[in-house]
């Protein structure tokens, strides 16, 4: 059963005082550790802590924060829990930009400490020994005048009601509080936010709000988090904040509440807006699909003020683009949920690997859009993350792997050819039938499973693949993930009668851009079409050309190259008749597709109603002019032609692609 109800921010009195660094630490009414609803981790061969290398781990982050809403200054307090990883720490570093710091203290004793820049550098009064752990309180401030970036704030007339928040992937959260910011040292025991602002203010933030405090026209919420969180994912917003919520219901029958905050005057339309996030959570968290959600809440909150993204995955708490809030959009919504466990529950163990959570969340969010619209909306809409990879291929490329440092969030790239990794690895475990998840599927829960709240790699992930494929995959991650491009083939075929079957011969060769690699060995599936029946055969290619035969028991009348569309590819044929499974599918490559007297043309630029493309014959000759969609070709003769089209919004260049038209 899901609920929805109106909830209003209950607040306790408790204490009255006026904020300063040194009463900003007040007495926290919080009654104990909340436990980790779901700690286990189930270890698979090989599957290791992707942890911290530097002198210390972090384990733990408290924050007390002032805000005026006034202006975009602040008073901070940030309590840091570190581990000792050498035998005697005398020092250590934190990450720390654009802030003032006032003092540093352990146990009450000041300590010294100097900033070069983007650090904060402090000096233990005794060295920690190895594996010990103590807390450094770092009391700061942040100026007014200090750039926006990490922490953004605006107030009216800019904007209808004062904002506060931060945004910070992949590396800014050390500009607005320090910490140690990269992935890979996650505070295994979670984060705890407490932020006082004027009372009639309302605040959100990671996990779940514990209680309320009032006292000399402020109010301190107290939220906490009890989970290994990466620093960019630690997030809060303040503002005047109406809040309602639903009850998502976990396989089991648990609970965990999902939390929405916006303006009151977006309530009504936030209550349609969010109204699908429990489908989409029903859909993930299946026992089948990725498995039980991760965390003990979840939640939304519109970034109404300098919000660069559609969305950001802070942890149990994503922050939306107000476009979203007023005009829906649920396949971004279904991205972020996703994220909960490819991005925050596992986390890219640095942004070398981040293909690891954008390619997972985009691939997630395809998948949802078929669980929601069925195969052929499927179909059209991951091709359509193809099309808009080609287009970036075509201009610029580089690896899913280590990408560009300007590049990490690409999303031609990292986004959109990194979901297709995903599809192609199921093609290539043989987990096909639709929306009826195996092996693939299996990898991944084992995947999540070993590396639950913590980090992992791109080694990782393959390595777990491996172990449930049985086969090697070096190939597979070598080319799609190391390597740069994809495949583009021709395939030429022929036929002819042997007794009462068909011999059919047929060539894969592969023509790679440069910028590719040379050869994908990928599987290719190509289909036979004899009248009712059709044939599905897998090509394996061992070298750039790739010949086959094979027996049909009945003539088959024409190709159909990858028919489910499950390689990232570009083919025609070159000779015999190529039939395309749908225009959808094929078109998001550019080029034309045949089948039955028709011709269809995806995207067809035009000057004014004049049309810029034209079917050419072998002499160059407009014989037709072209226009998009279906083309009727069927009186025209058998032989060679041309599709000439002219440059168009995405294309950089005219375009001429040699068409065949058979018997
Ligand atoms: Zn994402």
């Amino acid at each position: 059963m899901k609920t929805l109800l109106l909830m209003a921010l209950a607040a306790a009195v408790v204490t009255a005082a006026t904020p300063s660094f040194d009463e900003i630490l007040g007495d926290r009414p919080y009654t104990g550790e909340r436990p980790m609803a779901s700690a286990c981790r189930m270890r698979y061969a090989g599957a290791t802590d992707a942890e911290s290398l530097h002198s210390y781990n972090v384990r733990h982050y408290r924050l007390d924060i002032n805000l005026p809403m006034t202006n975009r200054s602040y008073v901070a307090h940030t309590g840091i829990t570190i581990k000792s990883e050498v035998p005697s720490l005398a020092a250590c570093s934190l990450h720390f930009v654009n802030l003032a710091c006032d003092s540093v203290k352990r146990s009450g004793v000041p300590l010294s400490f100097t900033t070069p820049t983007g650090l904060l550098a402090v000096t233990l009064d005794s060295p920690l020994p190895q594996n010990d752990s103590t807390v450094l309180d770092i009391f700061y401030h942040r100026e007014s005048t200090a750039a926006e970036r990490g922490y953004f704030f605006a107030r009216p007339p800019t904007i209808t009601h004062a904002y506060a928040m931060t945004c910070t992937p992949p590396k800014d959260c050390r500009y607005w509080m320090p910490c140690w910011d990269e992935p890979f040292d996650k505070p295994e025991r979670g984060v705890m936010l407490n932020i006082t602002v004027p009372d009639t203010f309302q605040v959100c933030a990671n996990g779940l709000l514990d209680s309320v405090t009032t006292g000399s026209g402020r109010r301190t919420y107290w939220w906490s988090h009890p989970y290994p969180i990466a620093t960019y994912l630690i997030n809060f917003a303040a503002s005047r904040f109406a809040s309602w919520q639903h009850d998502l219901i976990q396989p089991n029958g648990d609970t965990a509440p999902s939390i929405y905050f916006m303006w009151p005057a977006d309530s009504a339309v936030s209550v349609s807006t969010f109204g699908r996030i429990p489908g989409i959570f029903d859909f993930y968290s299946d026992t089948t699909m990725f498995g039980p959600y991760p965390f003990e809440k979840y939640g939304q909150v519109p970034g109404y003020y300098s919000f660069p993204w559609g969305a950001m995955e802070n942890q149990t708490l994503t922050m939306i683009h107000t476009s979203w809030l007023r005009n829906g959009d649920d396949n971004g919504m279904a991205h972020e949920m996703s994220h909960m466990w490819w991005g925050d529950m596992v986390t890219c163990v640095d942004f070398a690997n981040v293909w690891l959570n954008e390619g997972f969340a985009t691939w997630a969010e395809c998948l949802y859009n078929g669980h929601m619209n069925g195969r052929p909306s499927f179909n059209s809409y991951i091709a359509g993350k193809a099309g808009t990879y080609f287009g970036q291929h075509r201009t610029r490329d580089f690896p899913l792997y280590n990408p560009p440092p300007a590049d990490i969030y690409k999303y031609e790239v990292i986004y959109c050819k990194g979901s297709w990794i995903l599809r192609m690895l199921q093609f290539v475990e043989a987990d096909t039938a639709w929306e009826n998840p195996g092996i693939f599927f299996q990898a991944l829960r084992a995947y999540g499973d070993s590396f639950r709240y913590g980090t992992a790699s791109t080694e990782d992930f393959q390595r777990i693949n491996e172990q449930f494929h049985g086969q090697d995959l070096d190939w597979f991650f070598n080319e799609w993930v190391y390597d740069r491009g994809y495949p583009k083939y021709t395939i030429a075929w022929n036929k002819q009668p042997l007794g009462d079957s068909w011999l059919v011969s047929a060539t894969l060769a592969q023509h790679n851009d440069t910028n590719s690699a040379r050869l994908f060995h990928m599987p290719y599936p190509i289909r036979f079409n004899c009248g009712s029946e059709s044939t599905l055969v897998v090509f394996h290619p061992q070298d750039t050309v790739a010949v086959d035969t094979f027996v049909l028991a009945a003539e088959p009348i024409s190709l159909t190259p990858d028919p489910d569309n499950w390689v990232l590819d570009s083919s025609h044929v070159t000779s015999g008749i190529e039939e395309t499974p749908s225009a959808e599918v094929r078109a998001p490559n550019g080029g034309p597709t045949i089948a039955r007297g028709v011709l269809f043309l995806r995207d067809c630029p035009r000057t004014g109603t004049v049309p810029k493309a034209a079917l050419l014959d072998v002499a160059g000759r407009k014989v037709l002019d072209l226009h998009a969609g279906p083309n009727d070709i069927s009186r025209l003769a058998p032989g060679v032609y041309f599709v000439r089209q002219a440059s168009g919004v995405e294309r950089q260049a005219s375009g001429v692609t040699k068409v065949v038209l058979a018997d």
